[in-house]
């Protein structure tokens, strides 16, 4: 290990054999990738040293629905350091019932270039009809 370098040890999570390798890295810089079995679990620990990101759920407050909340997820994973940022912006939107799976709840996200999408079906509250004398 050259000076100033450091190892960092990641997990990959990208299939479920669950590889563990290391990255070196120094300057901010990565110099070397270690222990992953194929190339996309290289990507992924450059990736995970270099610019983190991760897939943001959370829930939006919905009317006229059949439940209050409508779960919701990004369609692509967000930079790390932006998913409180972005969890914050989810906590002041409020959608209309019905949704259906798929709809786009806030289109590019804090410019993010991310949709945050409904992650199920919500449908309209339905009063029960009044009952006849
Ligand atoms: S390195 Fe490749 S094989 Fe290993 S967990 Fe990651 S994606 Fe799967």
């Amino acid at each position: 290990m050259s000076k100033g370098e450091e190892k960092r040890r990641i997990s990959c999570i990208v299939c479920p054999l669950s590889c563990v390798g290391e990255v070196s890295v120094a300057g901010g810089l990565v110099t070397g990738v270690e222990g992953f079995s194929c190339p996309r679990g290289q990507a992924y620990a450059r990736e995970e040293v270099t610019a983190p990101k991760r897939m943001l759920t959370s829930t939006v407050k919905v009317t006229g629905g059949r439940l209050p909340l409508l779960p919701v997820v990004s369609r692509q994973p967000l930079p790390k350091d932006k998913i409180r940022a972005c969890a914050r912006c989810l906590s002041t939107v409020t959608v209309a019932a019905p949704v259906t799976e798929g709809d786009v709840v806030v289109a590019d996200i804090l410019g993010l270039g991310v949709d945050v999408v409904a992650s199920r079906d919500l449908e309209s509250f339905q009063p029960l009809a009044a009952s006849r004398a």
